[in-house]
């Protein structure tokens, strides 16, 4: 009897109680009141994600058994012919959660126990301390070391540090200027100051985000080894990859890789290789809980840690999911978390909960979140063109953000 719930509907709902675009797919069934939610959640292009959906997958599997979880991603993933780009993967993983949520509501069992259960009782998450000086930073580390933290991202005036003084050439165009250069100096700066005021007892990590040029990366990680990061994140572009090579054979700085990934092809060789040592792809970029699964499950034959990303353009919905992954995955490192803000619990009850540096999932069956729609629609996605994606080198050189 297993087969005779269908799928009735598929609609993206978009929302942005904390500021930011989120996508998120509930998926309607044939069983009066039983629906599934799931994060598809692509800020930058989430009318082209919500297009997605509602116009192609929506045709594609009204009707289809609400079981057949594996058979619909599969199916999903190829039908367009042209496959593993950001927009299809974002729209497969809103359906793709949302059906393992539903199974998740049949059973009556929270989606951890659907996996195998628990490894651990709750998640340890890392929160981001930024700031103009070392001193700043220092501050906001002691601030989340005192709310429990023990692992925090320091970073010093925003992804590539602050522009400071830039002398452009004339006529110039305008962007986020940042200089590599002065970046690339002032981080081993900031660890000795924080290893030098605050100590060794919190796990410090620092997020490159690709601003830095493959050489001078492989130099970074090596000027922060004796620091002791607990990761190094994103040190190379998706387009590099080949340069983690050079990291590993130089040093012993542990790697975290994955943010902007969408294609097997990308992170295989960096598991199969032993290259890195942390995964962190976003789950919905990647097309959802079915196949970080398995890179979850591949990553662990080669002792690669899972670090999924979870930043604020990741619904609580995506977060749910990162969460119920981490606490049955024996090769789960850590868990980026950017906290909930008031609207975004009441938006969605059920919300994860964070207690002393660790992310609890409830109990309820499911992924244990819900959508209060009446009070989404509160908070409509903004279309204004982004301007932090429109990365300059100091001479006006266009890069990657
Ligand atoms: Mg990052």
């Amino acid at each position: 009897m297993g087969d005779t719930i269908k799928i009735t509907g598929i609609r993206a709902i978009l929302t942005a109680p904390a500021g930011c675009n989120l996508v998120v797919v509930r998926v309607d069934t044939s069983e009066p009141g039983l629906y599934g939610l799931g994060c598809a959640t692509f800020t930058q292009r989430y009318l082209a994600v919500k297009t997605a959906v509602e116009e192609y997958l929506r045709p594609l599997l009204v009707g289809r058994s609400v079981d057949r979880i594996e058979d619909i991603w599969q199916t999903a993933w190829v039908h367009s012919y042209w496959r593993n780009g950001p927009v299809l993967n974002n729209a497969i993983s809103g359906v793709d959660m949302a059906l393992w949520d539903i199974l998740g509501k049949r059973a009556g069992m929270p989606v951890y126990q659907l996996l195998g259960g628990k490894c651990r009782e709750g998640a340890a998450v890392y929160r981001h301390a930024d700031g103009s000086t070392p001193t700043e930073v220092e501050d906001n580390v002691r601030r989340f070391l005192a709310e429990g933290y023990r692992h925090i991202r320091v970073q010093m005036g925003g992804y590539g540090g602050r522009a400071g003084e830039l002398r452009k050439p004339e006529g110039a165009l305008p962007g986020a200027y940042y200089d590599d250069a002065a970046y690339a100096r002032s981080v081993p700066l900031l660890f000795e100051h924080i290893r030098s005021t605050v100590g060794w007892e919190v796990e410090l990590l620092h997020d490159v985000h690709e601003r830095l040029r493959p050489t001078d990366a492989v130099l970074l990680a090596k000027r922060l080894e004796p620091y002791r990061p607990f990761f190094l994140e994103d040190p190379l572009a998706p387009e590099d990859i080949e340069y983690f090579q050079a990291i590993r054979s130089q040093c012993a700085t542990p790697i975290a890789m994955g943010e902007l990934f969408n294609n097997p092809r990308e992170w295989m060789p960096l598991i199969s290789g032993r290259l890195i040592d942390f995964v962190r792809m976003h789950i919905s970029q990647m097309g959802g809980l079915t196949p970080a699964r398995k890179v979850a499950a591949y990553a662990e034959l080669y002792s690669v840690r899972t670090a999924w990303h979870g930043p604020g353009d990741v619904s609580p919905v995506g977060h749910a999911c990162n969460l119920h992954l981490d606490v049955v995955c024996p090769n789960f490192g850590v868990q980026e978390w950017p906290g909930f803000p008031e609207p975004l619990q009441e938006v969605f009850p059920g919300c994860p909960e964070v207690r002393d540096g660790y992310m609890y999932p409830n109990e309820c069956p499911g992924f244990g979140i819900d959508l209060d729609e009446k009070l989404a629609a509160k908070y409509p996605c903004s279309t204004q063109v982004d301007f932090w994606t429109q990365t300059r080198l100091p001479d006006g050189t266009a890069v990657k953000p």
